[in-house]
């Protein structure tokens, strides 16, 4: 029954912009500060307040527009958006509307649908298309004590009133709660990366509704939407979408019809009810701001702005696989967040190996940080200690397994990779005439296996390696073990 049915969503991403002081007004936008403490006439909407628009926030949405390819008008409108609420003292909010700040985006990503364990089946490359980027403030925020009866109680705290917001809308183009899911990260990853939002979803940096509807398959039009609202976390984005789209499927073969409402999920019962009908959805009666000029961005700006762009997580994640060979699944975790992919690229310009690189980062250095939970950009281990010590290994000074020591000891001191080397006894043994005298004692206790060996049994090497190395306590470098045992073994003339 269900496969006869595709869904088809679209979202709604609020993300609050990173800029230190609100859209119209000089107040703070730290949040968690004493409730009411960063408010000002404006943003508290006292009459005769005057908005000024915060230049910051037509950087930063410019750079968010740019990495989602989203074209940028040179004049955009703000409007009132009017309606009634308890943390909305002016009694309208300043949005955009029928001219935004930007239109007609769209990026290409990785999706996947995922299986019942929650694994990736296959990853394929999809393009959704974003119809706008606009730019509003925040309303406050209201804070419910109790539960909903005469004796509880109900706060507002004017804080985020004012506080710079980026709603980035899509176009109806996933066809699955994982694309749209692949999508919130892919969204949350990039702005973060270009440093205009910080993606606290607990804080409500980073906030989504989802718009949902289903139709049989092949069928041109689309079916009847439900707004999903205050979809907080990738889990619930998920949840609630799998849930409303089951719904909706068992709902029409029932023979019943699809109502355009605003619906709330709950995670506890996990199931979404009706929040409000479509006969109850506000009419905004929007109109131009009068007390805002246009807002005009100029050509100069935005290509100043697109200069100063980093690469974005998408394309380096497909050089690092190109440049320097990296598995998929690696390249993706290094590029995940811009201070790993730095730190990676640091080491591997200092060590010039990239692939040890990669391992030594995911690994054991990655071990390391979660352990102590530090961030890669506060390692006690920097780039170039690390590539050091990983050139090391490469000139066989320390073999693969004391790195690993080596790698812990530089993480708890904070010391150098030569140090603790130096410390723990220079490391690799090189020495000819040392590893000779070891081949020696080897070979002289024990003449059964050197008589087979000689025999023919030529496998016998890798007995007297494995003797030599733990002779050495697996500081002998193995290579130059190999080939001197080899030496050594096939010389009959040596009297033994
Ligand atoms: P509204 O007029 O209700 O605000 P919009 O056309 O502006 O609706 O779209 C709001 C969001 O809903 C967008 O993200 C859009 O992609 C999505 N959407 C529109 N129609 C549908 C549909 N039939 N099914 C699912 N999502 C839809
Ligand atoms: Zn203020
Ligand atoms: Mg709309």
């Amino acid at each position: 029954m269900r496969e006869n049915y595709e869904a088809v969503i679209g979202l709604e991403i609020h993300a609050q912009l990173k800029t230190d002081s609100k859209i119209f007004c000089g107040c703070s936008t730290r949040f968690g500060d004493e409730p009411d403490s960063n408010t000002c006439p404006v943003c508290l909407g006292l009459p005769g307040a005057l908005p000024v628009l915060n230049s910051r926030v037509i950087e930063m949405a410019t750079r968010a527009a740019l990495a989602l390819n989203l074209r940028v008008n040179r004049e955009s409108i703000f409007s009132r958006k009017n309606y009634f609420y308890p943390d909305l003292p002016k009694g309208y909010q300043i949005s955009q509307y029928d001219r935004p700040f930007s239109e007609h985006g769209w990026v290409e990503i990785p999706t996947s649908e995922r299986n019942q364990s929650g694994h990736a089946v296959a990853w394929s490359m999809k393009q959704f298309r974003i119809t706008r980027l606009h730019l509003e403030e925040d309303a406050g925020k209201s804070l419910h004590e109790g539960m909903p009866d005469s004796a509880s109680k109900s706060y507002v705290d004017l804080n985020r009133s004012g506080v710079p917001l980026a709603e980035i809308v899509s176009e109806p183009d996933f066809r699955s709660s994982w694309e749209a899911y692949d999508y919130m990260q892919y969204l949350r990853r990039t702005l973060i990366y270009i440093g205009v939002c910080d993606g606290n979803m607990e804080e409500g940096s980073l906030r989504c509704d989802a718009n949902v509807s289903v139709r049989l398959r092949g069928a041109e039009r689309f079916g009847t939407k439900v707004e999903l609202k205050n979809l907080n976390s990738f889990r619930f984005l998920q949840h609630a979408l799998e849930y409303e789209i089951d719904r909706q499927i068992e709902a029409i073969e029932a023979g019943e019809k699809i109502v355009q409402e605003t619906r709330l999920w709950n995670e506890r019962e996990s199931k979404t009810y009706c929040m409000r009908s479509k006969e109850e959805a506000h009419d905004y009666r929007y109109f131009p701001e009068p007390d805002l000029p246009p807002l005009m961005v100029s050509e100069e700006m935005i290509e100043e702005l697109r200069a100063g762009m980093p690469e974005l997580p998408e394309a380096r994640r497909r050089r690092f696989m190109e440049e320097y060979g990296l598995a998929a699944d690696d390249a993706a975790q290094l590029t995940d967040a811009r201070p790993a992919a730095d730190y990676f690229e640091a080491v591997t310009r200092a060590s010039g190996n990239a692939k040890s690189a990669a391992n030594w980062i995911l690994n054991e250095l990655a071990r390391e940080l979660k352990n102590t939970g530090t961030e890669i950009d506060r390692s006690p281990v920097t780039a170039e200690e690390l590539a050091s010590m990983i050139r090391m290994i490469d000139a066989c000074t320390i073999s693969g397994k004391m790195a690993k020591e080596v790698l812990a000891d530089m993480y708890r001191s904070g010391r150098s990779a030569e140090e603790v080397v130096r410390e723990m006894g220079g490391g690799q043994v090189s020495d000819e005439a040392e590893i000779r005298a070891i081949i020696d004692q080897a070979v002289a206790a024990n003449p059964r296996q050197l008589e087979q060996y000689r025999a023919g049994k030529a496998a016998l090497l890798g007995f007297f390696v494995g003797q030599v190395m733990k002779a050495s306590e697996g500081r002998a470098n193995p290579q130059v073990v190999n080939r001197l045992l080899k030496e050594r073994l096939d010389n009959t003339e040596q009297g033994d």
